[in-house]
């Protein structure tokens, strides 16, 4: 039985775990083929956890997978260790026709952040305009809102604090929006009085 003490403090995927998924397919009976290469190349994959892949399915490639391991790794931004896990390439490669040379940074909790940053960062883009102009109170209240948090959140300087200030003040003026935008507002406080709090 492996030593799985290591991966006791591993980022927790919601759909595959914590620890090493080992399988019973034999990954020896691979070497040899186009994906050979690949396969002992990666100082990451935790023996024992070949998943089998289908070259038809991955992204043309001078070198394909012939198949996955569980690969052992850190998280570029949070630091912990995580699993990036065999099926979950499968995944990638296979259904959402990644480049198989893509490496994932970042572990599952991280990656869910940055996606939601990235959304965030696109709906502010959106209503960006309507901040600076007379947009519909909706509209410029889900602009200042994903503004705060991008601020919050150090993704904006101090030109994006203005600009979600002035229409925080604009949103005071409507009576159905003044309590929202009070909240919003009191965000932006508390961020100014300590700054670099996260
Ligand atoms: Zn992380």
């Amino acid at each position: 039985m492996p030593d799985l003490s290591r991966y006791a403090d591993y980022v927790v995927h919601p759909r595959y775990g914590r620890g090493p998924r080992f399988t019973p397919d034999s990954w020896k009976g691979v070497l040899g083929f186009g994906g050979a290469r690949r396969l002992v190349d990666r100082p990451k994959a935790v023996p024992g956890t070949y998943v089998k892949a289908d070259l038809g399915r991955q992204t043309p490639s001078v070198m394909q997978e012939a198949g996955y391991f569980d690969q052992d790794c850190r998280c570029k931004d949070c630091g912990r260790g995580f699993l990036w896990f065999a099926e979950e390439q499968r995944h990638w490669f296979e259904d959402l026709q990644f480049d198989l040379g893509t490496e994932c940074l970042h572990c599952v909790e991280c990656r869910q952040a940055i996606q939601r940053e990235k959304e965030l960062a696109e709906r502010y883009a959106r209503k960006a305009a309507d901040l600076d102009r007379a947009g519909s109170p909706d509209d410029l209240l889900a602009g200042a809102a994903a503004g705060v948090r991008l601020i919050e959140r150090g993704k904006f300087g101090p030109k994006a604090n203005q600009r979600v200030r002035a229409a925080l003040n604009r949103l005071s003026a409507e009576p159905d929006f003044a309590a929202a935008a009070d909240r919003l507002r009191a965000r932006l406080d508390a961020l100014q009085a300590s700054p670099g709090t996260e």
